[in-house]
């Protein structure tokens, strides 16, 4: 299998996040000089879809796009609101329009914190819109990005239901993979987690700009070698060898970043 030695895949962030829309080129440049290869660039939002395509076009060898629509709409907005169906539909033909662009199908999920989701009926559409992108991924041949928060038993149920596997605690014997942000330097908690998952299962993700390792600052993808010395140290091994195992890991979720090299 290919390997890209001495550099890193982001597996998760959100390169089209209005955060980072002031000084993108500053952010790259940053990126690229951290050894980051890929950037794994997901979505929740249509309005996100062209932008990170364009993104993809401008940064051919280092942004991987992925499509999805969140199960919570307009963050950061006045519309906040738990995710409609008329929030997937238009976005249908842009899946099928960029289905060889595309390397994953997210970042889709379900959020039933109460604040987004009070009534079984916003529950209920959450559940629509999440299970027609599961389908969409199995029609595609695509990896998922999934969300999930107070809603871990239905999102397990309905991943397994579809057939996907999922990135879940449910399982390094299912070859489910776990990925960490730089935040997890800040909680210790996570130390005990990572010391037992084996290395084989273990992906590096920043989500930026959210989950940095300083809460309230902006995180950036250049932080993904933060979680990588936290591995190495937690684990006792080199930072060369988490690099290395977690790229190749990536590699094997995500097939489709390879032509990026
Ligand atoms: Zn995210």
């Amino acid at each position: 299998m290919a390997t890209m030695d001495g550099g890193f895949v982001d597996c998760h962030c959100h390169i089209t996040a209005y955060e980072f829309a002031e000084d993108l080129e500053d952010v790259i440049k940053r990126t690229r000089e951290a050894g980051v290869k890929t950037l794994i660039s997901v979505t929740e939002e249509l309005s996100e879809f062209e932008r990170v395509i364009q993104l993809f076009k401008s940064y051919p060898d280092l942004v991987a796009p992925c499509f999805g629509i969140h199960p919570v709409q307009g963050c950061g907005s006045h519309d906040q609101h738990s995710v409609k169906i008329q929030d997937l539909e238009p976005a249908l033909p842009l899946f099928q329009k960029y289905r060889d662009d595309i390397v994953a199908v997210g970042e889709i999920g379900l959020d039933f914190t109460p604040w987004y989701a009070p009534t079984s009926q916003e529950r209920e559409e959450q559940l629509t819109v999440f299970t027609k992108q599961l389908q969409i991924s199995k029609d595609l041949d695509l990896p998922v990005n999934i969300h999930s928060r107070s809603a871990a038993k239905v999102t397990i149920a309905t991943l397994k239901e579809q057939g996907k596997p999922s990135v879940a605690m449910e399982g390094v014997q299912a070859g489910y993979f776990f990925s960490f942000p730089p935040a997890v330097c800040r909680n210790d908690q996570k130390a005990k987690l990572i010391k037992q998952i084996p290395l084989e299962h273990i992906c590096l993700e920043t989500d930026s700009p959210a989950l940095g390792p300083e809460k309230h600052v902006r995180n950036e993808p250049k932080n993904i070698s933060l979680v990588c010395e936290y591995i190495a140290h937690v684990k006792g091994i080199t930072p060369q060898m988490v690099i290395h195992a977690t790229t190749d890991n990536a590699l094997r979720l995500f097939p489709k970043i390879k032509r990026l090299e």
